[in-house]
């Protein structure tokens, strides 16, 4: 592995003004998420010298930070899509990865519940298609199956999924940042990338900030999550055809006040654009419900307390004892769609040199949920493309 005495070695490069000196390194991986940090951590255990460069102040800061925390078993998702064997491969690795680096996680199943008839008609067909992705372990339970697990909740039958479970997503990011720093990485915040260059060699990196610099890779990974595309457009020398449109599909939660009365997380039939407002609980036992879906133009993050009128109204579908008064606002968070508000969804695209043509090039696009259950299969999918 090559170690130059490089921006990598140098703990200046947010202080060092570009002087016409190339800085160079092997990989740059931009966007410090959950999967800029996986990528990271991989491309580290294959020897490659690394470095991420983050835009926010600190790792981790948009969506694998606004999400739920779910460990999602892979039930969902179109068989064969990348989505669906990402997020069974990825869930396995995660469960793994967390045992192994102490990463607080807890396998505690969920129940997708039924509210009537016609959603109980669409039970089979969930469990079908989990069935198809390799998710063997999902039992079909009546109503009263259901609530002699859960007595508070109301429904006329469910799916038990027991490999569902949460985990700490800060800590796990906290532990990828970690054994990627120990195979050399080195992570940049303040560092926002405004544009790229393809060159004989590689491509030459521009890096904004309080002091601009420009670097030059051999390989570079866009893992700028809801930026993704607005990164690759400014990447000169690659295709505008191979960049999807952005869209951005909000998503509120509201916590609770008090213990919910649950022990596993409790699902809707999945609804469009999203997978209904469900309960998930953290990892100490703090019940929040979300995500809505609101399509918005740009990306923000408040939370309108009057929404709450639409929490109670979806979560008592299951818990009709959801007491008046009980919802707090949380916080938000926004699905990085490529597909537009009404259209079905999209898979997850991982575009390498084989579609663009770009060599040492991967673009990373429309990495929604379950992408941080999937985040080390992906990391495991783009080591394999630049092999
Ligand atoms: C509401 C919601 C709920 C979800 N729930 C779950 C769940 O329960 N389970 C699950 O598995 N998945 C879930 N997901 C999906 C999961 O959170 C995401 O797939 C995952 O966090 C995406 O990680 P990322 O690293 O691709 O993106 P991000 O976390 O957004 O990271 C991208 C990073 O790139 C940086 N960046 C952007 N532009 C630049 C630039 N020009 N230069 C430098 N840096 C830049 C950003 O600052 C950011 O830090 C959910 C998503 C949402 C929105």
């Amino acid at each position: 592995m090559s170690r130059a005495p490089s921006v990598l070695n140098s703990p200046t490069l947010l202080h060092a003004t570009w002087v016409g000196r190339l800085e160079k390194v092997d990989c740059i991986v931009i966007g410090a998420g959950v999967v800029g940090l996986a990528i990271a951590r991989a491309l580290t255990l294959a020897g490659r010298e690394t470095l991420i460069l983050e835009r926010a102040e600190a790792f981790g800061t948009e969506t694998s930070s606004r999400n739920s925390e779910v460990i999602h078993a892979g039930i969902y998702y179109p068989r064969d899509s990348l989505m669906a064997r990402a997020c069974v491969a990825g869930r396995q690795a995660l469960y793994a990865y967390a045992r192994d680096r102490g990463v607080p996680c807890r396998r505690l199943g969920k129940l997708i519940v039924a509210a009537n008839e016609s959603e109980a008609a669409m039970l089979a067909g969930i469990r079908a298609r989990a069935q198809d992705n390799g998710v063997e372990d999902i039992v079909e339970l009546s109503a009263s199956e259901a609530r002699a697990l859960e007595p508070e909740l109301a429904c006329v039958g469910a799916l038990l999924s027991p490999s569902t479970g949460i985990i700490d997503s800060h800590a796990y990011m906290l532990a990828l940042l970690g054994d990627a720093e120990s195979g050399g990485a080195t992570l940049v915040c303040r560092a926002p990338v405004e544009a790229a260059r393809v060159v004989a060699d590689g491509f030459h990196v521009d890096v904004g900030g309080a002091d601009p610099m420009r670097i030059a890779c051999a390989t570079l990974i866009n893992a700028a999550g809801l930026y993704a595309p607005a990164v690759a457009r400014t990447i000169a020398g690659l295709s505008e055809e191979h960049i999807p449109r952005a869209y951005f599909a909000r998503g509120h939660y509201f916590t609770l006040s008090g213990r919910a009365p649950f022990s596993r997380l409790i699902y809707p039939v999945p609804v469009p654009g999203g997978l209904g407002t469900h309960l998930t609980l953290d990892l100490g036992g703090q019940a929040k419900f979300g995500p809505d879906v609101e399509w918005i133009d740009d990306v923000s993050y408040g939370v309108d307390p009057a929404r709450s009128v639409g929490f109670y109204a979806a979560i008592r579908r299951y818990w009709p004892a959801l007491p008046e008064g009980a919802l707090q606002p949380g916080y938000s968070g926004v699905r990085p769609k490529i597909a537009p508000p009404g259209a079905p969804g999209r898979d997850f695209i991982i575009q390498g040199p084989r579609v663009h043509g770009v060599s040492g090039l991967v673009n990373l696009f429309g990495i929604e949920s379950p992408g941080l259950t999937a985040s080390l299969a992906l990391a495991d999918h783009v080591a394999a493309i630049l092999e």
